[in-house]
């Protein structure tokens, strides 16, 4: 497989490249040169299949002739997909693809332990890589228990003092080993801006092999793939194959995912529900792209002003607005009734949902009742209720427990290091590292 970028400024790139600069030198985003459909036979195989054998067919499809073997690749997908992702039935109509059985409880870990993996198999010889993340909270926890372990790499997560939640700090100062946490002196912005300027650094950049596993990266789109098609392997035998998708979205990389599948021969359409952070839904209505600054919401995830996929998903259709409308429909949801679907399902099915899933099931709801009665709907659940406890116990009035992985994990020291927001600072502690 090999790269072009959605700004069209570049030759096709390896794989290895793509994976290593995470964002193509034009400033566009790495996309595959082509998309070749699955083999027909693939989905008279599909139902009923396992999902680690149906991603490495997958994986083995579009990666085949990459700088990967195709037992190191079996290897990397094997060991990505090492959890459950079951889709769970709720109503005639509608089921639930819980995609949060990983180590964070949500589903980034498994474009992480891809990229993880792939960055492993794709470095120059016995080349150490070093990961620089700067978290605001959720991605370096998928991005510490993703790399933790992974020979030829170690992570430096950057993350603001005292602003993230205890659960969420001990996902990445816990681990030790490769995985070291840097408790910066500022905001988010700051440890983002203290990233770039290390990887702008010439000195560090000759010292050591510097890489990124930032949220655009290729590494950790390719693998959502993966699940959609395991979704339908598992609708009943006699269920209608056409499935209405609806992913809860925020910067849209999971909706971009579903809709390369879709390219790859996937029957299905798309839902692409939001908050009120509705730009997508809007451009879908009205055809007039404009981003702006992000709201709070309690769907925090999806909080996007300027979905960064949205090149990818122009890039795919073109200019053709029509075509897009025809795979995606947009729907935006707003906090007051995701209270209310949470409280709903809770009630009605005794099934508990975090927040963006909630906003998934009630856009799915609502577009159903515009569809033949035999198409099926699919929810893409996004994160374990547990991850948002704050904002799911007060809904239902009572407390939801901690599974007991992430439970054990809050009884052990946080160990990271304190950090001036200082580049120079950063940069000592980089070179000093070994
Ligand atoms: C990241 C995230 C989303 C949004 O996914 P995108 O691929 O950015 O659209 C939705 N829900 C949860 C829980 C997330 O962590």
């Amino acid at each position: 497989m090999r790269l072009l970028s959605t700004s069209g400024e570049i030759s096709p790139a390896p794989l290895s490249e793509a994976l290593r600069r995470g964002l193509a030198p034009d400033g566009g985003l790495y996309m595959p040169e082509h998309m070749e459909p699955l083999p027909a036979d693939f989905f008279t195989r599909l139902p009923g299949r396992g999902l680690v054998e149906t991603a490495t067919e997958v994986a083995q499809h579009l990666l085949g002739d990459a700088d990967i073997g195709e037992r190191e690749l079996a290897d990397i997908v094997a060991e990505t997909l090492s959890f459950e992702i079951p889709l769970v039935r709720q109503s005639d109509r509608i089921s639930v693809l819980e995609l949060f059985h990983g180590p964070t409880l949500a589903f980034k870990d498994v474009g992480a332990r891809f990229l993880a993996r792939l960055l492993e198999h794709t470095r120059t010889g016995d080349q150490l890589l070093t990961v620089l993340v700067a978290t605001s909270g959720d991605t370096g926890g998928a991005v510490a228990q993703a790399f933790h372990g992974v020979p030829g790499t170690r992570v430096a997560v950057l993350y603001p003092k005292g602003k993230v939640t205890p659960v969420q700090e001990r996902q990445f100062t816990t681990l030790g080993g490769n995985i070291r946490a840097y408790a910066v002196a500022g905001t988010f912005d700051d440890c983002q801006r203290l990233v770039k300027g290390a990887f702008a650094d010439s000195t560090l950049n000759d010292r050591m092999a510097l890489s990124s596993a930032n949220s655009i990266s290729i590494g950790r789109l390719l693998p959502q793939m993966f699940y959609y098609f395991h979704a339908v392997a598992q609708l009943e035998p006699d269920a209608d194959r056409t499935v209405l998708f609806c992913t809860p979205s925020g910067n849209f990389g999971n909706l971009t995912a579903g809709l390369m599948a879709k390219h790859l021969g996937l029957e299905s359409r798309f839902i692409a529900a939001t908050n009120v952070n509705d730009v997508v839904p809007e451009y879908l209505d009205s055809g007039i792209y404009q981003p702006r600054p992000s709201r709070r919401t309690l769907s925090n995830a999806m909080d996007v002003g300027d979905p960064s996929n949205m090149a990818r998903i122009r890039h795919l259709y073109g200019d053709d607005l029509d075509g897009l409308r025809r795979d995606v429909t947009g729907f935006r949801v707003n906090d007051q009734t995701t209270q209310a679907t949470i409280r709903r399902i809770h009630a009605d099915l005794g099934y508990l949902c975090d927040p963006h899933t909630a906003v998934g099931i009630h856009a799915l709801e609502h577009v159903l009742t515009t569809q033949p009665a035999t198409t099926q709907g699919i929810v893409l659940s996004t994160a374990h209720p547990a991850k948002f406890r704050e904002v799911v116990e007060p809904v239902i009035g009572r407390d939801v427990p901690l599974p007991r992985r992430l439970a054990a994990r809050l009884e052990e020291p946080v160990q990271s290091i304190d950090l001036a927001n200082d580049p120079d600072e950063l940069k000592r502690q980089l070179l000093d590292w070994d």
